[in-house]
């Protein structure tokens, strides 16, 4: 089984080199670049991170803008970079969902180009609504033709504030895998606390093609939430996500090690879910 980092953000050199220009027309960019926290990472420091972490691939995506220009420079960098690392790098794409044909046309673009999938939405930064079909039915619809899992920003609503904490509710994220069931969905950060509400049957059925992701979890949660994920029996819909390179990898391994999930568990959670996940169909 490979290790895998399911939650990786890329952003392209020219973005780097001129930040300012692209923070001015990006609002949601501009206050997620000014947290001290933030870092940004080319794919070729991603390939040397796995290494230092002992991970064989990482899931790599550009920011999400709301301009599909900007997201069809962040797709160019990830389709070049896939083809220079495609033992190591597994690309995903950036794309604003509320643009009917021109989004359905960039999925299109970057799915042929070898692209996996679609990531981070952020529905709040993007400004979209999640919960409206007018905004994302054109896209679920294209995706869910092309076998491409969608990866969405989510975060608790509860606890202290941080630059990128969004309003959108976990409400508003349920409708949304209400209106697609066969899209493939993975909820970032732990869906902000959505799983616990699989407990709900009502609820669970819905949730049969949802996944989580751990990203950030370092600084948001007790290391249990592990343990809370296998007694919920979640365990196989969950995926290692770092967040990097606002943290790095080899911080989750401690906290995952003493969790108390046993060795079965934590090898689905750092690989053999993704595995499947991205397995064609
Ligand atoms: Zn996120």
């Amino acid at each position: 089984m490979d290790k895998i980092d399911f939650h990786v953000h890329v952003t392209p050199p020219e973005i780097r080199r001129d930040l300012e220009k692209y923070t001015r027309k990006e609002p949601y960019f501009a206050l997620l670049a000014s947290n001290p926290r933030n870092r940004f990472a080319s794919c070729g420091e991603v390939v040397q991170e796995l290494e230092r972490a002992g991970f064989d691939k990482a899931v790599v995506f550009g920011f999400g803008f709301r301009d599909m220009g900007l997201c069809r420079m962040a797709n160019d960098y990830v389709i070049a970079k896939i083809k220079e690392y495609p033992s190591k790098l597994i690309g995903f794409m950036a794309v604003s969902p509320k643009h009917g044909d021109e989004s359905r046309r960039e999925i299109e673009r970057c799915a042929d180009a070898g692209l996996r999938g679609i990531g981070e939405l952020f529905p709040w930064g993007q400004d979209f609504r999640i919960d409206a079909p007018e905004d994302t039915r054109v896209f679920a619809d294209v995706c869910v033709e092309r076998g491409l899992p969608v990866l969405v920003h989510a975060n608790e609503p509860v606890g202290h504030y941080y630059p990128g904490k969004a309003g959108t509710s976990l409400g508003e994220l349920e409708r949304f895998v209400g209106h697609y069931p066969d899209l493939t969905i993975i909820f970032a950060h732990w869906g902000g606390g959505f799983f616990w509400y699989e407990l709900m049957p009502e609820i669970r059925k819905k949730c049969r093609n949802l996944y989580y992701d751990t990203a950030a979890s370092v600084f948001l949660d007790a290391p249990r939430i592990y343990k809370a994920a296998w007694d919920l029996g979640i365990i196989e819909r969950v995926l290692f996500g770092s967040d990097f390179p606002l943290l790095s990898l080899s911080r989750y391994e401690e906290g995952i090690k003493k969790s108390g999930i046993s060795t079965e568990a934590r090898n689905l959670l750092l690989g053999g879910n993704a595995e499947r996940l991205l397995a064609p169909p």
